[in-house]
């Protein structure tokens, strides 16, 4: 492809237009040797909520301001290890950390932002449980698959998933910012720790170039937000060059668990690329802080279009309350509930998922007591590839003559004419 110039695919702190050193290794960084001052790019995100505030007091004290405000600072000090993590949330609640050190399972990585959020005894640890690993993930069940959705085999490229006719899901990077502990991807994530680098989507972008029924593009990974910014622009601005892309789509986390990365310079980038969508994952009300409401707010005065996907999580987020919360507060900054996932089955998950009884339930709970706005689709993506199957309380109960008898969110049965 004439117009490739190979970007450099290094670690994702790499922004040799704003950080003019070296990069080191995540394993070489820890909270007790912060990044010199001078290193680190100052950042115009600057909101820090009190709690947070406190935290960084108790376990990053030698932080600066100008650190922690740092998305690169904050992946580089990033809680990779067992034995750091339990400072912050007791050994109680970590479970047999000499197995899962050694395990290949998914990684642990929790940025020092998202970890202020996890000793929160008050809602039952339900943040900390979908990011802390557990010995749990040792148990395999039945029906379970580590790439459930048959995702690889629906790749016409390495990394590129056409599984509908309008629309490719784009795996950009194998690299996130918080490792989820039911990701369904997990058979992809993390497999190196560098981002894949530009090379790499080359046949894809040309695979995409070359099928005009694709008007639509997901960006997706691992999380495209912990890519730099030149990296990010590279792909949206191939992606929308093509004369049949009407829409591209980022999915990403990182607006929950690193709102530090929302810089003004980022949305600037963003808004050349619009129509953009942005489907934010989002798994507990108490992950909207004052950081996350002001990245939000960024993104959405940028005029890009917010959505949000949340897994369904035993013990997390499975009640109608928590999930009624969390919608109340994301239609607040302006993201519109979109999906509600079943937990997909990938090796050692059963301890996440619930029956589908309880997420109709919930639909029911919300349908009625919240605006039609708030209220996401909840569906089984049908593993083998099937695509996502929306489940839906049964509100039409069939026919009855010239009237279909539908049943509304008190369960009261009415008829409405409709002649045959
Ligand atoms: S952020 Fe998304 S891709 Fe990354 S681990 Fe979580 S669910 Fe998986």
């Amino acid at each position: 492809m004439d117009n490739f110039n190979t970007l450099s695919d290094n670690e994702p702190p790499l922004d040799t237009e704003e950080l003019n050193s070296e990069i080191v290794p995540f394993a070489t960084v820890s909270s007790e040797k912060p990044f010199i001052n001078s290193e680190i790019p100052n950042s115009d995100f600057n909101t820090v909520s009190p709690a947070t505030e406190q935290f960084r007091s108790e376990y990053f004290p030698q932080a600066t301001d100008k650190q922690w405000n740092s998305w690169r600072w904050q992946i580089q000090n990033s809680y990779t290890k067992f034995d750091k993590l339990s400072e912050v949330i007791g050994e109680s609640h970590i479970d047999d950390m000499i197995s899962l050190s050694n395990s290949r399972k998914l990684p642990l990585r929790i940025t020092p932002y998202y970890a202020s959020l996890l000793d929160n005894k008050g809602n039952d640890y339900a943040i900390a449980k979908s990011v802390v690993p557990s010995k749990l993930e040792f148990i395999t069940s039945p029906g379970e698959e580590l790439d459930p959705l048959h995702e690889d085999s629906m790749c016409p490229t390495p990394n590129l998933v056409h599984r509908y006719p309008d629309r490719t899901l784009l795996l950009s990077t194998g690299f996130c910012s918080v490792y989820c502990r039911y990701c369904t991807r997990t058979h992809m994530v993390q497999k190196e720790k560098k981002h894949y680098g530009t090379k790499a989507w080359e046949n894809s972008i040309n695979y995409i170039k070359n099928n005009p029924n694709v008007r639509d593009v997901i960006i997706s990974g691992g999380d495209p937000l912990t890519m730099n910014d030149s990296h990010l622009e590279f792909l949206l601005s191939s992606l929308h060059a093509i004369p049949h892309i009407d829409i591209i789509r980022i999915g990403t986390k990182v607006p929950m668990v690193l709102p530090q990365r929302i810089t003004k310079k980022l949305v600037k980038m963003l808004k050349k690329y619009h129509p953009l969508y942005m489907s934010i994952h989002a798994t507990h009300p108490d992950e909207i802080t004052p950081e996350v409401t002001e990245a939000i707010t960024r993104l959405a005065d940028a005029g890009i279009v917010l959505g949000s996907q949340t897994v369904l999580l035993k013990g997390v987020n499975d009640s109608v309350e928590t999930m009624k919360s969390l919608i109340f507060k994301l239609l607040k900054v302006r993201v519109k509930p979109y999906y509600i996932y079943q937990c997909d089955p990938i090796p050692g998950s059963s301890h996440f998922r619930t029956p589908v009884s309880k997420g109709i339930e919930i639909i029911q709970g919300l349908r009625g007591h919240i605006s039609g706005y708030g209220i996401p689709h909840y569906v089984i993506d049908a593993p083998g590839g099937g695509g996502k199957v929306p489940i839906l309380p049964e509100y039409y109960q069939g026919r009855d003559g010239d009237n279909v008898v539908i049943k509304n969110f008190e369960g009261k049965i009415y008829k409405y004419y409709d002649p045959i």
